[in-house]
């Protein structure tokens, strides 16, 4: 009887307990289909599939589908066998309605009891058995069980108290290699020089699964590596539901959270992408909609007090501006993308157990001036970037979506291309010099240390193009932040720094290199393969990158997981059409090739793909890790991308010796 966690009457409780001893005969039952964190079954080889840290918050669910004619009337959750009391409003229940779908598309099951306790968590390293119970209203019980795991911290050492992940979207070990021969070049079989990442004295091979896919899309892709648990594909920070709201699944406490509630450390965030997307919101939103700009971009400043976010920069300024002219039109005249329909509110069961701001649907929230009143530098472009010396606090939005990438930045600088102009952002900072601006601020009150996810973004967005020069270049970018991280690391030995990916993108490969007659005849071209490749050549400038990357026998790159393409194997003065630019579809952006089937549809030959369609895919094969200074050791071998977050955990928390 203690077990009852009341709904609403008391009573119900009460009196279907006393139905229940009238021991009423019925062949149904109540079932339960879902409980939250998912076990894998006793048989599975791996014994758990949820894993925490020593306190790490999370909640605990189950889905209980009542007969026919009743209700489920009350639950309760135990762990080991001792009921978990739960904290004042830190419960509910909420009945899935006909015909209701999950974000994913999927349907839910009809009149079932959602039933939550929000914000648990437990301190006892080891094995735990987690049962819900579940009274229906014509007495009857029902009772399932799974297990979670606590993962314990040995105490054996100086801790890391900085920790500084550089993720590469997409980046295999093809995409360092390509950036490797066309930065260093090789000659007599050896690369004449090394990257920044393999530089790094420690490597291992992560295995980049989802939850429920081989495949990994960006969100789980990164949520994995801060949280410890598996997520669906387009989830982050929480585990899959059954109802159809996208922001009340169970959470998972990111490392962000976790290491700012225990150690005051701060939050930085720098992207390539919009600041929405899976990557960097995988380090600080609860979603199970990746696509829902307005909220997770509300949730950054919101839920500031949780995170303890101090740097956010990247792109994505469209979620941040005021939808006040038209809100029914594709964009606003200022380009805001701000939609009720992609904003949130949080029932009140998750505010009380974490602590979490409400939400509220406000399209015409000003977001920007929302971050200035609590305290945050705001910079638009690099010039105000690098005018702004060292904020306590620092906001820059570069763009209106995803950022230039390198390839067009750089012709910009040197004058050889407009193409950030079209976009309306001719100022936009390399990742470096974004990566260089949050390490400072970071640094500033840097009593308890940092955690900053500096991302790569687009490597992996133009490998899906199959556009090589630019993720090539981009690869290149994204190792001279490496460098930065590297050598702030080299002065903070109490800084540990990890590069890796969250997938491999595209299936890119090395095949060779082109015949010399090309440029400037790509049609006289054929791929020279083995010795025929010999070793491409490219003159670096000053600034890092290749004068061009249009040299005779130039490196060439073939996907395993294409869509089809025209392929010229030349770059293109034009990136490719990217649909999340609010204006894409007027001049100039308008004129860019619309995607790989149409770019050099009639100067280039047709190479059919294998995937459907016009983007190339991400593929399910393991990414290199490298891992430098405090902690680094941790990270040899051949893991899963979970076990990530208990290695930085073990880093941050217990140290190394
Ligand atoms: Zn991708």
């Amino acid at each position: 009887m203690n077990n009852c966690i009341p709904i609403h009457p008391v009573r119900h409780c009460l009196l279907a307990l006393a139905l229940s001893s009238m021991a009423l005969a019925s062949a149904a039952a109540p079932v339960i289909s879902r409980l939250t964190p998912p076990s894998n079954p006793p048989s599975a080889e791996a014994a758990t599939l949820a894993r925490f840290l020593p306190g790490q918050r999370f909640d605990l669910q189950a889905t209980v589908s009542p007969d026919a004619g009743t209700s489920i009337v009350s639950f309760s959750f135990a762990v080991d066998g001792v009921r978990v009391k739960p904290a004042a409003n830190t419960t509910s229940m909420v009945t899935t309605g006909l015909n209701a779908k999950r974000s994913d598309g999927s349907a839910t099951p009809t009149n079932a009891a959602v039933v939550s306790l929000r914000g648990y968590s437990n301190a006892m390293p080891g094995m735990h058995q987690l049962s819900v119970t579940a009274l229906q209203s014509d007495g009857q019980t029902v009772t399932r069980s799974g297990n979670f795991e606590v993962v314990g911290i040995t105490r054996q050492g100086k801790v890391a108290k900085n920790i500084i992940l550089l993720l590469g979207d997409g980046m295999g070990a093809a995409h360092r290699t390509a950036a490797r021969i066309m930065v260093k070049g090789y000659a007599q079989g050896k690369a004449q020089g090394r990257l920044a990442m393999d530089t790094f004295p420690y490597t291992g091979m992560v295995m980049t699964a989802s939850l429920n896919s081989i495949v990994t899309d960006s969100a789980p892709g990164m949520a994995n590596y801060v949280n410890g648990n598996k997520a669906n594909n387009n989830e982050e920070g929480v585990f899959p539901d059954d109802t159809s709201d996208a922001f009340d699944n169970p959470r998972i406490e990111y490392l962000a959270e976790y290491l700012h509630r225990l150690k005051g450390k701060n939050l930085g965030i720098v992207t390539t992408a919009d600041v929405f997307d899976a990557t960097p919101a995988a380090n600080a939103v609860h979603t199970s909609n990746r696509g829902n700009g307005t909220g997770i971009v509300d949730q950054y400043l919101d839920d500031r007090a949780l995170t303890g976010l101090t740097v956010l920069m990247g792109g994505g300024r469209k979620w941040f501006l005021p939808n006040t002219s038209d809100k029914t039109s594709p964009q606003a005249i200022n380009g805001s993308q701000r939609r009720a329909s992609t904003d949130y509110v949080l029932p009140g069961d998750i505010v009380a157990g974490w602590g979490t701001a409400p939400g509220a649907k406000d399209p015409g929230r000003d977001l920007i001036a929302d971050f200035t009143a609590a305290g945050y530098a705001y910079v638009s472009d690099k010039t105000s970037m690098d005018a702004a010396s060292t904020p306590d606090k620092l906001l820059g939005l570069f763009s209106y979506s995803n950022m230039n990438v390198a390839f067009d930045k750089i012709n910009k600088r040197r004058g050889n291309s407009t193409v950030v102009d079209d976009f309306g952002f001719p100022d936009q900072p390399m990742l470096d010099e974004m990566a260089d601006k949050a390490i400072k601020v970071l640094s500033k009150n840097n009593r308890n240390g940092f955690y900053l996810m500096i991302e790569g973004a687009s490597i992996d967005k133009q490998a899906h193009l199959m556009d090589t020069d630019r993720w090539i270049e981009e690869t290149i970018e994204f190792d001279r932040a490496v460098k930065v991280a590297q050598d702030f690391a080299a002065t903070h030995p109490d800084t540990l720094v990890i590069v890796t990916a969250d997938h491999e993108c595209a299936g890119a490969a090395i095949i060779g290199a082109a015949t010399a007659v090309m440029p400037p005849s790509p049609s006289a071209a054929t791929v020279a393969t083995y010795e025929g490749a010999h070793f491409p050549k490219y003159t670096i400038a000053a600034d890092g990158y290749p004068q061009t990357t249009d040299v005779p026998g130039r490196m060439l790159i073939g996907y395993g997981a294409n869509a089809d393409r025209y392929e010229t194997w030349l770059s293109g003065d034009q990136p490719t059409q990217d649909l999340q630019q609010p204006f894409i579809g007027t001049a100039p952006l308008s004129h860019h090739p619309r995607n790989p089937t149409l770019r050099n549809a009639s100067t280039g030959f047709l190479i059919t793909g294998q995937v459907p369609g016009t983007n190339a895919v991400h593929t399910a094969t393991d990414v290199p890790l490298s891992a430098f200074g405090r902690g680094a050791s941790l990270f040899t071998g051949t893991y899963d991308n979970t076990e990530v977050f208990f290695k930085i955990g073990q880093a941050a928390l217990g140290g190394v010796r």
